[in-house]
């Protein structure tokens, strides 16, 4: 096990991957996550019976998935991507692997999201964090249309990739109040939040007194996306600060048509919003209803009169300007069912196996062009398995 080993070259003799080659780099002790420095200090050799690659995927190096994006089915690769995976995560092993004789396939599938917002206090550039988001957030595109049925938030991560590539922007708005924040926003990837991760809870805590769930408090303070409001119009002229050059800017009366729209609803348990019969449907689990979704109720305090202004039952109104993240590959080089590299030619490659995201998760993309939510550890675990069953049988 080495640490600070930076592989640059699979070692190939007589058709046979027999080691690695690569660069010392000088030692740090930097927290798990940070960009490490790149210096070198020499150079090394190993060698062995079978080499497994098992370096991760592209998700870490914006040019690399911009390269691979798949426009045909996602519309135009996206400008602004921010990154939820650390630098590390840069590909460059693929295209060593390549180099080395290895197939490559499938190199346009990917897993990103949608719900990305950059971390007030970032471990790597452009630090993404997700909001895994329940159903009860109003999802408006960057033009302030709401996304299309059934693109409710958090129900389907390639398809709304997809609407909001199709608008040409590169974000997206939800709209929410802390009632909802509290209950179904979790956060991933802030684990890697120091203030987090040493369980610092009184500082969390402190900021319930202003409204605001402890666990988005932070970012609602500190983060550039968010907007925290007691009106409508206060929070469509904040949404409005967030926007940049070229993007457009949102319209309270249009935004005011599609908060009413939704919370005219929430009273009816025979409810026409294809939005609101979802929230219901989903609280007919127990579990969830008790833990992941928001009691309904209606964003705004006068919603009833058609005028609706200030913020509801739920507490301050809060919007969020999402971007579009990276996060997983899904596809890679290719494999046999024992993880052994195949070559261009459809024969395996002696001695060379790979497991985990760069095999796409196994075999070269095991899960195709899409992709059920947490089913990715399973797939590199498993990969590996079979690469270490089948590398202990060769050597
Ligand atoms: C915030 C976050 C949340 C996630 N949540 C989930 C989840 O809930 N469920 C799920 O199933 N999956 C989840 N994933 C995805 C999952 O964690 C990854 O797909 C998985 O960890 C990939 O494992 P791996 O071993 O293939 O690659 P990695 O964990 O990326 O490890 C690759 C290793 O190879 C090293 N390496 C790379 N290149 C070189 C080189 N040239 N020389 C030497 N070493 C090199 C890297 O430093 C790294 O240590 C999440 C990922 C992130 C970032």
């Amino acid at each position: 096990f080495a640490v600070r080993h930076r592989v640059d070259e699979i070692v190939v003799e007589d058709g046979r991957a027999v080691g690695v080659r690569g660069a010392t780099l000088v030692p740090c002790d930097l927290d798990r996550g940070v960009s490490s420095p790149r210096e070198e200090t020499g150079t090394f050799e190993f060698r062995g019976g079978a080499v497994l690659v098992s370096s991760g995927g592209i998700g870490g190096n914006p040019d690399l998935v911009r390269r691979y994006w798949p426009s045909d089915r996602l519309g135009d690769a996206p400008g602004d991507l921010i990154l939820g995976v650390p630098e590390h995560v840069d590909g460059r092993m693929l295209e060593i692997s390549g180099t080395a004789g290895a197939n490559l396939i499938n190199r346009d599938r990917m897993w990103h999201y949608t719900e990305g917002v950059a971390n007030f206090a970032p471990i790597w550039p452009s630090h993404a964090i997700r909001i895994i988001p329940g159903p009860s957030t109003l999802w408006l595109d960057a033009t302030g249309a709401r996304m299309p049925v059934p693109l409710f938030p958090g129900f389907h991560t390639t398809a709304s990739v997809e609407a909001i590539r199709r608008t040409g922007y590169d974000h997206s708005w939800f709209i929410l109040d802390s009632a909802i924040a509290e209950k179904e926003f979790v956060l991933s990837g802030s684990e890697q939040n120091p203030e987090m991760t040493d369980k610092v809870v009184k500082k969390f805590l402190s900021r319930a007194k202003k409204g605001l769930p402890p666990s988005v408090g932070e970012f609602a303070e500190k983060g550039v996306d968010w907007v925290v409001a007691d009106s409508l119009e206060e929070l469509v002229t904040g949404m409005n600060e967030l926007v940049r050059e070229g993007e457009p800017e949102l319209e309270v009366e249009k935004v005011r048509e599609f908060v009413l729209a939704m919370d005219g609803q929430m009273d009816n348990p025979f409810a026409k919003d294809a939005q609101v019969q979802a929230i219901h449907n989903s609280r007919r689990v127990l579990t969830d209803k008790l833990t992941r979704i928001a009691k309904p109720h209606k964003l705004l305090a006068d919603s009833g009169v058609g005028s609706g202004s200030a913020a509801g039952s739920g507490g301050p109104l809060i919007a969020v300007k999402v971007h579009l993240m990276t996060r997983k590959t899904l596809g890679g080089i290719e494999t046999t069912l024992d993880s052994q590299c195949l070559r261009p030619d459809g024969e395996p490659f002696p001695g060379l196996y790979a497991a985990g995201e760069v095999a796409g998760f196994g075999g070269g993309g095991v899960h195709g062009y899409n992709s059920l939510e947490g089913t990715f550890l399973g797939g590199c675990i498993f990969s590996g398995m079979k690469a270490g069953r089948a590398m202990a049988r060769e050597v």
